[in-house]
């Protein structure tokens, strides 16, 4: 029986893939069960794939590859990590060393104690990054959980163990852009957090910068509420009952009163501020669109170039 899958997404971690496999040998290498550990080289230009058939021919763990043709994003290893996966439990670690391999021990133990939980997740109790990503980040969590009636916590992390009854309504949301933390608050599931200290980058650099973050936010925030569509009837509401209202003033105005010519000022707000909001709303509506066009052709996830199992199963 296989009790746990190790999910590991890697792109450009050449410098991290041997130092994580090492870690993770020692912390389980007394854990008493089987795990296997599944590595998904997501379309890294570096030798990553390199050092993880080495890893593969020479380790005494349960390894394998799933090599995709081309980057597809974390997102994607995820679920292809996930689908590949055998172990009654599944969990999501970085290959970067910035999530802690003991930690995963502590969560299995308490899934094994708590029957009713079906998942351990972590989170960062406090933010170590800078003050003004901080504050990004906590209101992307305020707008994004009262836009959509789901709980997204602040600070989890993807850093989790969670049952196969899980995996399987992962799995089951079949799209295309697929925006975890939004995948995890809409399936549900009984969540239970522990804090935990994000270590630090063993080598290379996080493939996150602050507008790649901010498209991302938009993206989650698109995915899983439609409300925005609907922001411009509300302020198309409002504008229609005060341009009536100053319609009438207007006409009242031209039949009764001489009207003033001047007025420049107020045209030019006017054009400029509808025609703003006219432009985001059809903005709006372009998001939505492409989000539709995209799943629309059904396109898979991923592709992978070669699957590289057990090295028994050869
Ligand atoms: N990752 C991936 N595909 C990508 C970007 C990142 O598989 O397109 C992996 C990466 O190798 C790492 C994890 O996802 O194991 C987290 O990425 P990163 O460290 O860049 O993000 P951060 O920790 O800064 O949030
Ligand atoms: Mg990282």
């Amino acid at each position: 029986m296989m009790k746990l899958s190790l999910i590991v997404p890697c792109y450009n971690e050449e410098g991290n893939i041997k130092r994580f496999h090492s870690d993770v040998k020692k912390v389980f290498t007394d854990a008493g069960f089987n795990f296997e550990i599944i590595f998904i080289n997501d379309g890294s230009s570096d030798d990553t794939l390199k050092n993880l058939k080495y890893l593969h021919s020479e380790s005494d763990l349960n390894i394998k590859i799933i090599d995709f043709s081309r980057n597809f994003g974390k997102e994607s290893a995820i679920y292809a990590g996930i689908k590949e996966s055998e172990g009654d439990y599944i969990c999501l670690i970085d290959s970067d060393l910035q999530h802690d391999p003991a930690l995963v021990l502590e969560m299995i133990k308490t899934l094994d104690e708590n029957q009713d939980y079906d998942c351990v997740a972590t989170y960062q109790e406090k933010r170590k990054e800078d003050k003004l990503l901080v504050f990004f980040k906590n209101s992307f969590y305020k707008i994004i959980n009262s836009l959509t009636h789901l709980n997204f916590v602040n600070g989890a992390s993807d850093f989790r163990t969670f049952r196969r009854s899980m995996a399987d309504a992962i799995l089951s949301m079949g799209e295309y852009q697929r925006f975890t933390k939004g995948i995890f608050a809409w399936i549900g599931f009984n969540t239970h957090y522990i804090p935990y200290q994000v270590n630090e980058r063993f080598t290379g650099k996080s493939k996150w910068s602050f507008f790649k973050l901010l498209f991302y936010a938009l993206d989650g925030i698109t995915s899983f509420t439609t409300l925005p569509l609907q922001v411009s009837t509300i302020i198309g509401l409002i504008s229609t009952i005060f341009s009536s209202l100053y319609l009438i003033v207007v006409v009242i105005q031209k039949l009764f009163f001489s009207i003033n010519i001047p007025g420049y000022a107020t045209i030019v707000v006017l054009i400029l501020f509808l025609g703003s909001l006219q432009l985001l709303a059809l903005g709006t509506i372009g998001k939505y669109l492409a989000k539709t066009y995209i799943q629309g052709k059904n396109r898979p996830i991923y592709i992978a170039k070669e699957i590289i199992g057990y090295k028994t199963d050869q």
